[in-house]
């Protein structure tokens, strides 16, 4: 059997139990070490062990499962965050099922999730966005000609762009070609909640900088939007003179 589980955005304790119980128990784990936190190594058992899927290609991370599996043993393929963003899970179920191997998947707190936490922020404020686009800058892997930045930026919504902190210039180019004033407010968030997390807040046109001068260029997450400015309306659900299938207003 092999586990597909999501690792959490950095800190050890943002796993989830059940991703904790599964990494206890198995009897081989390929986790990402450019990503998540070796830290959650300590939840290994005796005896496991481990491969950094770093130097890996996917044809050695399927060869590690099937030994597994021949042995009848259980690996663990640890991702960072949730493993259903950017994760490249799909070409390893895909071949998982041709070798008629079984396996499941844990999700994960997303770096998305640890970022409004690290900016205390929320992404859907009422009369701000009740959308969030998460996506990324083209770059070395192409993007969907459809969901070009620029075009994506069009919806002037909450934007979180993964992959993309090595890419600035270029990110500023589109969110402002979209539609986005040099002043919307921005964040770098990076390593969120790892103990070397960092909190840039700037704006759209000072996005490059401000990484620069915080010497930033990976493991970042970069937020767009007017959830982080000042001005928001307060939600219907706890507002005394609404109605909802729990409480009557009040007034
Ligand atoms: N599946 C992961 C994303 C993997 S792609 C998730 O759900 O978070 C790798 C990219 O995620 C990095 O380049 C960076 O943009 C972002 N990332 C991952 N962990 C991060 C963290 N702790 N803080 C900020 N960004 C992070």
């Amino acid at each position: 059997m092999v586990h597909f589980i999501g690792a959490g955005p950095g800190a050890a304790d943002l796993i989830t139990v059940r991703g904790a119980r599964l990494l206890g128990e198995a009897d081989v784990i390929i986790y990402a070490g450019s990503l998540v936190n070796p830290a959650l190594l300590d939840y290994k058992k005796e005896g496991c062990t481990v491969y950094d899927s770093a130097s890996m290609t996917l044809e050695e991370v399927i060869a590690v499962m099937r030994e597994t599996q021949a042995r009848g043993g259980d690996t663990v393929r640890l991702h960072t965050g949730d493993p259903s963003l950017y994760g490249a899970i799909r070409e390893q179920m895909d071949q998982l099922d041709e070798l008629g191997i079984p396996y499941d998947v844990t999700p994960g707190v997303s770096s998305f999730s640890g970022a409004a936490a690290a900016l205390e922020a929320e992404y859907t404020l009422p009369d701000v966005s009740q959308s969030v686009i998460i996506t990324r800058m083209a770059g070395r892997t192409p993007v969907p000609e459809g969901e070009k930045l620029s075009k994506m930026a069009s919806h002037g919504c909450t934007m979180v762009l993964f992959l993309s902190t090595g890419l600035l210039e270029e990110v500023e180019r589109e969110l402002m070609e979209g539609g986005y004033a040099p002043d919307t407010p921005a964040a770098i968030v990076y390593k969120a909640t790892w103990p070397e997390e960092k909190v840039c807040r700037c704006t759209v046109s000072t996005l490059a900088q401000t990484a620069r001068e915080n010497h930033i260029t990976k493991t970042a997450l970069i937020t767009v939007g007017g959830f982080l400015g000042d001005r928001y309306d307060r939600s219907k659900l706890y507002d005394p003179a609404f109605t909802h299938g729990f409480r009557e207003a009040s007034k």
